[in-house]
């Protein structure tokens, strides 16, 4: 193993997931008959440039094959944020009817739908056929590709005033060759903006459920300033933003842009990682220990609901929950009958691994489980307002990360 940065070949132990099919991959009825691939899941961080990131066993274009299922539209919360990134974008860096915005991972067109509605030119980029479908049905283009310094060059050459990128740096395989992209891509003046989870958060909270084989790398701030000085970009802003369990948006722009200087914030989120010792070894060799106790608890709580006669659902049927189900090993509906999805994608599909079926949230009111898993914990709130009726029959719910919670 190479570190995907900097090349270096000494890696400290993180968190070992030990064997899991792609989280992503929800299975059709037709594939429980076939066999199932199963791939190591280790998280290593580099000792020179503190990259942390899982080893590549799986190529990008079997991940984000045809039959992908996640269509960004379907979280309320996810819109709204969106909506009001766009709004501040607009305001912040000037953009009008003469600007292009490009977004890479542009989805269903969840975010640049708010930027054309306020009469600004976009261009998403995307390599999932389905999802770009739904997006042309908005009006909004999609290059239906890999983002990378290949295609910007050829397609997008220095004509972003704004390129976004939500959840899909850490996300890419080549982290170089993506951030030569951004740098080809973007106009003299122009501004990347990029969302990702925070790496310091993962180690805080134990959100080993977020460490998938789609999910290369986990970032700090030091890692992303590195790469973006590599590759003749620089960040000139960071925010912290609360989505997807703590995540950072960072600003980038080309290193010779004399009109964005640096803003203290950068600073100040710096010191925190090197508080925290993320340029150590110790705070990386501590996580296995705390991420085999969750699994213990939650195997516990199964196990303990089955003996006294309860039922236990899910709900969310998302890559966090299949990493969790998973690393506990569970297999079937013994444990957890069914995981509800609002997603008519998802429904009638089967979780990988465990083979738990993915049902209508309906079956919710129908089945009246005793517990209710909420897997996508960053949604908690969303999804315990969704569900408040349940409680009519006493359900109760569940988180199991950073600690088992049953609220
Ligand atoms: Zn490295």
């Amino acid at each position: 193993m190479k570190c995907r940065h900097c090349g270096n070949e000494r890696f400290i132990p993180f968190a070992d997931l030990q064997n899991c099919p792609p989280s992503n991959a929800m299975l059709t009825t037709a594939m429980l008959d076939a066999p199932e691939v199963y791939y190591p899941l280790v998280v290593a961080v580099c000792d020179v440039c503190f990259l942390a990131q899982v080893g590549e066993h799986k190529s990008a274009a079997e991940i984000f094959d045809s039959d992908y299922t996640y269509f960004s539209s379907f979280s309320r919360s996810w819109l709204d944020h969106a909506e009001r990134f766009a709004a501040m974008a607009v305001e912040r860096f000037g953009l009008g009817p003469s600007s292009q915005v490009v977004e890479v991972a542009s989805n269903d067109g969840y975010l640049l739908q708010y930027f054309q509605a306020r009469g600004i030119p976009v261009q998403g980029v995307d390599p999932t056929a389905n999802t770009a479908e739904a997006a042309a049905a908005k009006g909004i283009p999609t290059i239906v590709d890999f983002f990378g310094k290949q295609l910007a060059e050829e397609q997008l050459a220095a004509r972003a005033d704004l390129i976004v990128g939500n959840n899909v740096f850490a996300h890419v395989p080549d982290i170089n060759d993506f951030t030569a992209g951004l740098k080809a891509a973007l106009a003299p003046d122009g501004v990347i903006s990029l969302e990702f989870p925070h790496l310091l958060r993962l180690i805080d909270e134990a959100q080993f459920d977020t460490i998938y084989h789609e999910h290369f790398s986990y970032l700090s701030l030091a890692a992303t300033e590195a790469i973006f000085n590599s590759q003749g970009l620089k960040v000139f802003d960071v925010e912290q933003l609360p989505t997807h369990g703590g995540s950072l948006r960072v600003f980038g722009a080309h290193a010779d842009d004399v009109s964005k200087g640096r803003s203290n914030r950068i600073d100040d989120v710096l010191a925190e990682e090197e508080e925290a010792g993320l340029r150590g070894r110790t705070v990386y060799e501590n996580f296995q220990p705390r991420i085999d106790r969750i699994r213990a608890d939650f195997v516990s709580f199964l196990l303990e609901q089955r003996a006294a006669g309860k039922t236990v659902a899910g709900y969310g049927a998302a890559a966090k929950g299949n990493t969790l189900l998973n690393y506990c090993g569970v297999k079937g509906n013994e444990l957890v009958r069914f995981v509800a999805d609002a997603s008519p994608h998802k429904q009638g599909r089967w979780l990988p691994g465990s083979h738990i079926p993915v049902v209508a949230p309906d079956r919710i009111y129908a089945e009246k489980p005793d517990f209710i898993i909420i897997f996508p914990w960053n949604l908690r709130d969303e999804i315990v307002a969704q569900l408040a009726d349940a409680r009519s029959w006493g359900a109760k719910f569940v988180t199991a990360i950073p600690e088992l919670q049953i609220l």
